[in-house]
């Protein structure tokens, strides 16, 4: 484990926001999430370091469900992170993309099929390999280029995992081209989901964004910011537990502890052993009913939080200076 200063400020002032366990893989190694308290950016401290990382990215992380009616929901997705690309102002030459963190390169090939040159960086050994476009195995900052290159560098879900989200950014301003975009998907900070409702995915998630700091790194590096777009539409927190977390603080005039959290359903099914079913339902409704209830109330919880810019996770356009 190593103990970091502010990687937007430099700072060593920082305070504690929560405290909660690896949910997926190790239930009891603890992380502390912390806030800059110079420029508000929150950040795991102490963390594993790069070697120590690996650890919690076993095979299983990178296996998703394999099912054919997820084919349809990704060329909607894609759809709409393609969508973000529309501002590029290039209109001669064939326009060149470099996708960060591009796991099996669907995204890329998609935009590949829409006229565009595209590259990848991906760094995990658990994604397939991939042939039929130029891929980058290093993470971004030590990618072997170092002229303004890219139409566009997209990164989806992607600084929450780096050890130097600055490095990134000041990568990003050196390969994108005058007046190219930058576009990439972090979680809110600013949200309940992400500082109250232990809906990161700590260890793994090391930083934690706001419009605010977002936007010190952007002026920082080059960037103009274009448009944060707060919303479900391309990856989604849901606010587990909003209900629990409401009653708690707001009623009762408690604090709400990692302690205090119901398991989700799919923790419940995997730590008794459960099959999915109507029976493991019933339980799990006798076991939580407030998650129940909760369940029933995302839809509008959710609205209620894309309205207010209080979204678990946001997209953020910027335009190379
Ligand atoms: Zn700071």
């Amino acid at each position: 484990m190593e103990t970091v200063p502010c990687n937007l400020c430099g700072s060593r002032e920082y305070t504690k926001v929560y405290e909660m366990p690896d949910r997926r893989f190790f239930r009891d190694e603890f992380f502390a999430v912390v806030e800059c308290s110079r420029c508000g950016l929150g950040f795991l401290n102490p963390r594993p370091s790069i070697a120590e990382i690996q650890k919690y990215y076993p095979t299983e992380y990178y296996q998703g469900p394999p099912t054919s009616s997820h084919d349809r929901y990704l060329t909607r997705r894609y759809t709409r992170q393609a969508n973000y690309l529309a501002g590029v102002q290039n209109a001669s030459a064939r326009k060149k993309l470099l996708d960060v963190g591009c796991a099996n390169g669907d995204f890329p090939r998609f935009m590949a099929a829409r006229g565009w040159e595209v590259e990848g960086v991906e760094i995990s050994e658990s994604t397939e390999k991939i042939k039929d476009f130029p891929i980058y195995t290093q993470e971004l900052q030590h990618i072997p280029v170092n002229e303004p290159t890219y139409d566009a560098v997209t990164a989806w879900a992607v600084f929450e995992h780096v050890h130097d989200p600055m490095g990134c950014f000041q990568k990003a301003s050196r390969i994108v081209k005058p007046a190219g975009l930058f576009v990439f998907l972090v979680p809110n900070f600013g949200s309940i989901a992400s500082r109250h409702l232990f809906c990161e995915d700590i260890p793994r998630h090391l930083y934690f964004f706001t419009r605010e700091t977002v936007n010190q790194y952007l002026n920082k590096t080059g960037f103009s910011l274009e448009k944060e777009d707060n919303g479900r539409s391309v990856y989604k927190m849901a606010p587990y537990n909003w209900l629990a977390f409401m009653i708690r603080t707001r009623i009762l005039g408690k604090g709400y502890k990692f302690r205090d959290v119901p398991l989700t359903s799919k923790e419940f099914r995997r730590i008794r052993n459960l099959r999915p079913g109507l029976v493991t339902a019933l339980k799990y409704a006798v076991y939580s009913p407030a998650s129940v209830i909760d369940r029933m109330l995302w839809p509008a919880i959710e609205t209620g939080q894309i309205l207010r810019k209080t979204y678990g996770v946001s997209t953020y356009v910027a335009r190379k200076l």
